[in-house]
């Protein structure tokens, strides 16, 4: 029967580690795969993980399984951490999923369990496995405007003219922080906006919250989503834990169903539960274990925001970098978007030929819609970029 399996296109991001890794130049840089890399390159365990691993490793004293729905310590953690009290806990359904991914795959499924006839707003561009997800579930996707290839920012006016076709019974998904690919967001007073269309059109946001800690800080990047879930009757909201904790082969994530409206909140779980038990049963639990430990013990997690916010700086100071070389090389500020945008991803807005180009002549690996992974940079590494994006009359 297999005979009847179609090649499924590869994945360009991991086509692309491949390519560099075979390049045998010792000036290559990697802007390629979306994990953190300090300035020598490595994903390190952050320290409060290490420390945690070894507690539990002392005193864990059963591996049986967890709930469906996970660890409920783990939900109530990460509700605070993401929501901080921005509705009342018994609002908030919530289970944990494999990663990030599985928060969003099980979102997905959920919305289409609830109205099989939804339609999901997606951003153009967003993170391509939203995309094969909708087509892989048949769900209709209807992208809306959202970078702005001349400004390099949002194209608010068009996002918004987007959003407002959307209907009750629709699902408008937006990144909480940190737009992947684009790195380009939105300022407070337009997610008031889009908030306001929300209400207006009754459609449901789902909210993709991967980079928390990574752009303005833990509390920052979380804002949006705060006033967001006040403010709607319901949201989705999937988190993901593998690049604030640096757990990324972990699988740790949360997914969370808020009812403002009702008490839809023991339906809402159940059905959580429901969903992981026919997708997996339970869900991972070493990644969540540590999570939970570090948010709950004081030590631990001063110790983990401490090192959250080192590598937070770290990245804004490469932006500045980059920002500012590009800007010496070119006499002009075309490039001050790169210090504007947040995240680990900035999108430099350039043809696939140029990010081509760049790969050939130069070494440079970034992906082909030319989204670049900042964390890939270091001080030896911005000025070899600036001058072959110059170089390349970018
Ligand atoms: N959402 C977005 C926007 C992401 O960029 C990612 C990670 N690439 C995820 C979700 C999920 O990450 P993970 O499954 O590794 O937790």
């Amino acid at each position: 029967m297999f005979e009847t399996l179609q090649q499924q296109p590869a994945d360009k991001i991991l086509e692309l580690v491949a390519m560099y890794r075979e390049d045998p130049r010792a000036d290559k840089v990697d802007l390629g795969v979306g994990v953190y890399k300090d300035a020598t390159g490595l994903t390190p365990v952050m320290r409060a993980v290490k420390a945690a691993e070894h507690t539990l490793w002392e005193t864990q004293d059963s591996k049986v399984y967890t709930g469906l729905a996970g660890d409920p310590a783990f939900a109530d953690a990460m509700i605070d951490l993401v929501l901080s009290g921005a509705v009342p806990r018994a609002n908030v359904a919530a289970a944990a999923t494999p990663g990030g991914t599985g928060a969003v795959r099980q979102s997905f499924e959920l919305i289409q369990m609830a109205n099989a006839g939804a339609r999901v707003f997606v951003s153009n561009p967003t993170w391509p496995n939203h995309i094969s997800m909708l087509n892989y579930l048949g769900i209709e996707m209807v992208p809306y405007r959202y970078f702005d290839e001349e400004t390099r920012g949002v194209d608010f006016d068009g996002m918004l003219a987007d959003l407002k076709t959307a209907r009750k019974g629709d699902v408008v998904l937006l990144h909480g922080c940190c737009h992947n690919p684009t790195g380009a967001n939105l300022n407070s007073a337009e997610w008031d906006a889009v908030i306001g269309v929300l209400l207006e059109t009754g459609a449901t946001p789902m909210i993709d919250i991967a980079y928390q800690g990574f752009g303005d800080g833990l509390d920052a990047d979380a804002a949006a989503t705060r006033k967001l879930v006040a403010a709607v009757p319901e949201c989705i909201i999937a988190a993901s834990c593998s690049k604030n904790f640096g757990i990324y082969r972990e699988r740790t994530g949360l997914l969370m169903v808020v009812n403002n409206a009702g008490d839809a909140t023991a339906l809402n779980q159940s059905t959580l539960a429901y969903l992981n038990r026919q997708n997996f049963s339970f869900p991972p639990d070493h990644g969540a274990r540590l999570v939970t430990m570090i948010l709950t013990d004081p030590a631990l997690r001063a110790d983990w925001q401490s090192e959250l916010e080192d590598v937070r700086q770290s990245m804004l100071g490469l932006r500045t970098a980059l920002a500012d070389e590009l800007q010496r090389l070119s006499n002009s500020d075309r490039f001050g978007f790169l210090a504007q945008h947040r995240g680990m991803f900035s999108r430099l807005g350039t043809t696939p030929e140029m990010v081509e180009k760049l790969r050939k002549d130069h070494g440079i690996y970034m992906v082909g819609d030319s989204r670049m992974n900042i964390a890939g940079l270091n001080a030896q590494t911005v000025p070899i970029l600036a001058k072959a994006i110059i170089d390349a009359g970018i």
